[in-house]
């Protein structure tokens, strides 16, 4: 039975593409749940003028196009809590007309007090906002009630930056009271890492140095920039995907078990496997990670061609690194991450490579059995979500060898389609009040200063650029890196 929460939305950049696409059909899902009834209210705001009733149908048409009826009678009703409100969030006197309507609709709705700020815009605005927020009253003073915030990324473009923006933050809001938002952490998949390894005696007590060789991320794109070329050449791949998705991945992966399953507990043990992340210097930040830029395939122009990418621009489109932590646990077990747009597909998968039985009785001098293989844990994280364990067994013949074999567990499809979408999820959270699946400050800052080594040095050399043909797995320095210490990407294009 779900639990109703009372609150009062605000969405900064409610005609954004992000809050039509995502975050309203997210809401209209914890609506149809019972987690929203009669007790909430919206109000989009953004710099164009426009009504109520104008408002409500774009969020209706957003509703249809995420598959809903939108002539139906809970499709009405969920969106007559929909208000718009035109505001410029640099203009301070706007937020007194903007607190106006939030305790109407308070009173109306019998909210209690409770607000949600949702940032879905421009970064270089949040510090303003949240300001703003504070000094003009927005900001509820109800006995019992909460003010949230939540932020959208990218959270800064390098510590410095990064740093200067929380300190904005702060100023108004407590840590506790801000959600920033990876969506990674609300697959159905990233969440179950935690399921995986302290729900199973099996997983957890062959979970470190001495039994598993490395572990290796992979979050591959098919697509190049598309139309976010603009933002995406100020960033790149290592800014884009490395800091956050990828360092939340490799932290939940990496963690000790919590004391309990709780924000507090989990977020406490993720920092503390950051802490003990080894930050390169020069030459290991320059040998333990590659970049790369795609070129040209057929009617696909190379990145440097594509809309809104100058045509000596030297932005990733591809990194590959080694990661390695100073810790008891993870000495000498190296973790490999991957990211990059226009590969050969578009999936997020997780190798866990065991180490190899020490002796290994079958290869006798007159066997012809091949070695055996490593055992591997594979966690599917999309599109099909699911894990894959590979172990050694005898053949099914009259001989003695041994062959690697599967222990596949896919998330059926009838069951997959009730998995909440990630941004359901967060929003459900963010109602609850549980931080669990957001990114804290200590994370965002040490992962900030892993990878400001990386750029520092990268930002020294021009790179040969283009480097991997679209629909590979990237360049030639990926396979180096890996092959270098004797070990081979687990997902290949010929497997
Ligand atoms: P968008 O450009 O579609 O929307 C921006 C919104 O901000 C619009 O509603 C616009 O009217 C409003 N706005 C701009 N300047 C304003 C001002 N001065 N005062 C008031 N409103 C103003 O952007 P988006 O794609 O919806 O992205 C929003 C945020 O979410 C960004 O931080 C982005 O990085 C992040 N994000 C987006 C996606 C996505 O899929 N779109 C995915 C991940 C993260």
């Amino acid at each position: 039975m779900a639990t109703e929460r009372k609150a009062l939305f605000v969405f900064f950049g409610g005609t954004g593409d992000l809050a039509y696409r995502k975050l309203y059909p997210s809401l209209f899902n914890l609506y149809r749940k019972g987690n929203l009834r009669s007790h909430f209210a919206v109000i989009g705001t953004s710099r164009q003028a426009m009504d109520d009733d104008k408002f409500r149908e774009a969020v209706r048409k957003s509703l249809a196009d995420s598959g809903n009826r939108a002539d139906s009678k809970e499709a009405t009703d969920f969106s007559s809590h929909f208000y718009y409100q035109a505001h410029d969030v640099t203009n301070t006197a706007h937020y007194s007309v903007l607190k106006e309507a939030a305790d109407k609709l308070d009173k109306k709705y019998k909210l209690e007090g409770n607000r949600i700020f949702y940032l879905s815009m421009a970064p270089q605005f949040f510090g303003t906002i949240a300001q703003d927020l504070k000094s003009q009253g927005l900001m509820s003073t109800n006995k019992g009630a909460f003010n949230r915030l939540v932020i959208e990324k990218p959270f800064g473009r390098d510590y410095d930056s990064a740093k200067q923006l929380n300190d904005a933050l702060s100023k108004s809001f407590e840590e506790e009271q801000i959600f920033r938002i990876d969506h990674y952490l609300g697959k159905e998949m990233i969440q179950n890492i935690e399921a995986l390894r302290f729900g199973n005696t099996l997983v957890e007590s062959l979970w470190n140095n001495r039994y598993i060789d490395n572990i290796q991320v992979t979050l591959s794109e098919k697509l190049g920039v598309e139309e976010r070329a603009s933002y995406y050449d100020n960033s790149g791949a290592l800014r884009d995907m490395v800091q956050n998705h990828i360092m939340q991945i490799v932290s939940l992966l990496a963690m000790e078990q919590p004391v309990a399953f709780t924000d507090t507990d989990i977020r406490a043990e993720k920092v503390k496997a950051l802490r003990s992340l080894r930050v390169y210097n020069v030459a290991d930040a320059a040998t333990n990670f590659v970049r790369g830029q795609y070129g040209s395939i057929n009617d696909q122009p190379d990145y440097r061609h594509e809309d809104n990418v100058p045509e000596d621009s030297t932005t990733e489109t591809f990194v590959a690194g080694k990661l390695l932590f100073d810790n008891y646990r993870w000495s000498g077990t190296p973790f490999y991450v991957r990211t990059g747009k226009m590969l050969a597909d578009k999936f997020t998968r997780v190798d866990v490579v065991f180490k190899r039985p020490l002796v290994d009785i079958f290869a006798f001098p007159q066997s012809q059995n091949t070695p055996l293989a490593a055992n591997v844990l594979t966690i599917f994280v999309e599109p099909h979500a699911g894990f894959s364990l590979q172990l050694n067994a005898k053949t099914n013949d009259a001989g003695f060898s041994t062959e690697p074999i599967k222990l596949d567990y896919l998330v059926d499809a009838e069951k997959s389609k009730d998995t909440p979408e990630p941004y359901e999820r967060l929003l459900h959270d963010v109602l609850k009040g549980d931080g669990t699946n957001f990114s804290s400050w200590p994370e965002v800052s040490y992962a900030w200063k892993f990878v400001d080594q990386i750029r520092r040095v990268w930002d020294l050399q021009e790179p040969q650029f283009p480097n991997y043909t679209p629909h590979s797995m990237g360049p030639a320095a990926a396979e180096e890196l890996i092959q270098r210490d004797h070990r081979e990407w687990i997902y290949r294009l010929n497997k």
